[in-house]
C-alpha cells in the first residue's frame, strides 16, 4: 500500500515539477481508514483571452460588412429613467427631441421593459450612421466616431444590474477587438472630450470598475 501511494505521490510531484508550475495540487490527506483521500486543487479561472472575445456573439452585434466603418471610441450612457427598450426611447428621441430616431447605437435593458441586460441593435448601428447620443448634433466627433451604448436605469440613484454590466462588458470588449479602441477612449457621457455638462451616466455608475473589466 505504501509503495502504490508513494508511487502516486511521486508521479504528482513529478508532472507538477514539469508541466503545472504555477497551478495548484492535489493535496493527500491520510485518514483513519488505510486509503489516503485525494483533495483536488481549486481550479482558479482563466485569464481572459483576447481570443475568445469573438465567440457567443450575437450575430446582429456585426454590422452589415459593406456599411462598416471606423469607431474610435465608446460612450456610455445611462437613460435617466427607470424604465425603457429602445423601441421607447425611438420614439420619445423622434416626438420629443426631433432626431431621427433613438440617439444610440446599443441599449441594454435593465428587465423592465427589455430584458435584464439584454442588447438590443438600433437601427443607427445596423445603418452605420453617426449617432446623437452627445451633444445632439451629427457633426460632433463623439457622435460620429463614438459607439453610443445606453444602459436603462438613472444611476443618480440606482447601480446598473449584475447582467446589464455582464453584457456591457462583452459589448465593449467586442468593440475594442474588432475596432481598435484603447481603455483611454472607453468613456463616460460626462467625461468624453467636448461633451456638454451632464450628470449621464450617473454618479453611482461604476465606472472605475467596468474599466478593470476591460483590454
Ligand atoms: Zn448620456
Amino acid at each position: 500500500m505504501f509503495r502504490k501511494v508513494f508511487i502516486f505521490c511521486s508521479c504528482v510531484i513529478f508532472l507538477g515539477g514539469c508541466v503545472f508550475d504555477s497551478e495548484p495540487m492535489p493535496e493527500i490527506v491520510y485518514g483513519s481508514g488505510s486509503k489516503p483521500i485525494i483533495i483536488p486543487p481549486r481550479i482558479t479561472k482563466p485569464k481572459p483571452d483576447m481570443g475568445s472575445v469573438y465567440k457567443n456573439i450575437p450575430r446582429d452585434w456585426l454590422p452589415p460588412s459593406h456599411l462598416e466603418k471606423r469607431w474610435a471610441a465608446v460612450v456610455v450612457h445611462h437613460s435617466a429613467t427607470e424604465k425603457g427598450n429602445a423601441a421607447i426611447f425611438h420614439k420619445i428621441h423622434i416626438e420629443q427631441k426631433h432626431w431621427d430616431g433613438v440617439g444610440y447605437d446599443f441599449v441594454i435593458g435593465n428587465g423592465t421593459d427589455s430584458g435584464d441586460g439584454q442588447v438590443e441593435v438600433t437601427f443607427r448601428w445596423r445603418k452605420q450612421i453617426p449617432g446623437a447620443h452627445c451633444g445632439g448634433t451629427a457633426n460632433n466627433w463623439a457622435n460620429r466616431d463614438g459607439v453610443g451604448i445606453c444602459l436603462v436605469g438613472d444611476f443618480t440613484y440606482t447601480v446598473p444590474t449584475a447582467r446589464q454590466m455582464e453584457s456591457l462588458v462583452k459589448l465593449i470588449r467586442f468593440l475594442q477587438k474588432r475596432y481598435r479602441i484603447p481603455k483611454s477612449r472607453i468613456y463616460g457621457h460626462s467625461s468624453t472630450p467636448g461633451a456638454h455638462i451632464t450628470a449621464c451616466p450617473g454618479k453611482r455608475f461604476p465606472m472605475s470598475r467596468l474599466k478593470a473589466m476591460l483590454y
